[in-house]
């Protein structure tokens, strides 16, 4: 008998093996891409939940997935959506407008996933036994993401230029 796991190309994440199909772009194992669906359908069943930390999950989400085939546009949208909630103190509710701005840009800086790893991960937020856990472990989770992307702080606050200008 063997115990087999998957580790997660992005956060590390081991799960046990499954026969779940992955296709989606961010590079993430198939296992710790179905924790992910299943918080998402957790914070679009409560309405608070949802405003509170919905944006900063698909943020926190994205950005420790980059690699592999993820597309540089991606990963710097969702470190942009970051910088602003955690630097800025731009309300979640307000990032998604701003990011559609700035999502017509024509060109992307391609940012290497720094070396350095959130120890939180989605894995983490799934566990948690209310809202109020949910909504604090995914502002750990971010911040600690957002922490461990530091080489690129400089160029999350260009992406953001001229955004907050009114
Ligand atoms: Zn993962």
């Amino acid at each position: 008998m063997t115990s087999a796991t998957t580790t997660c190309p992005g956060c590390g994440l081991e799960m046990p093996a499954s026969d779940l199909v992955y296709d989606r772009k961010f590079h993430a194992s198939a296992q710790c891409w179905s924790v992910f669906e299943e918080v998402l359908a957790t914070e679009y069943q409560n309405s608070v939940l949802f405003g509170q930390v919905h944006q900063l999950t698909v943020d926190a989400y994205a950005v420790q997935h980059a690699g592999g085939a993820h597309p540089d546009k991606s990963v710097s949208i969702h470190l942009l959506g970051l910088y602003l909630v955690l630097e800025r103190g731009v309300a979640p509710m307000q990032v998604p407008p701003l990011l559609q701005r700035r999502a017509e840009a024509a060109s992307w800086p391609h940012l290497e996933p720094p070396e350095e790893r959130a120890a939180l991960t989605v894995f983490d937020v799934g566990m948690a036994g209310s809202p109020q856990e949910h909504a604090r472990l995914v502002q750990e989770w971010a911040s600690q993401v957002w922490r461990a992307w530091a080489p690129h702080h400089g160029a999350a606050a260009r992406l953001a230029a001229g955004l907050l200008d009114g």
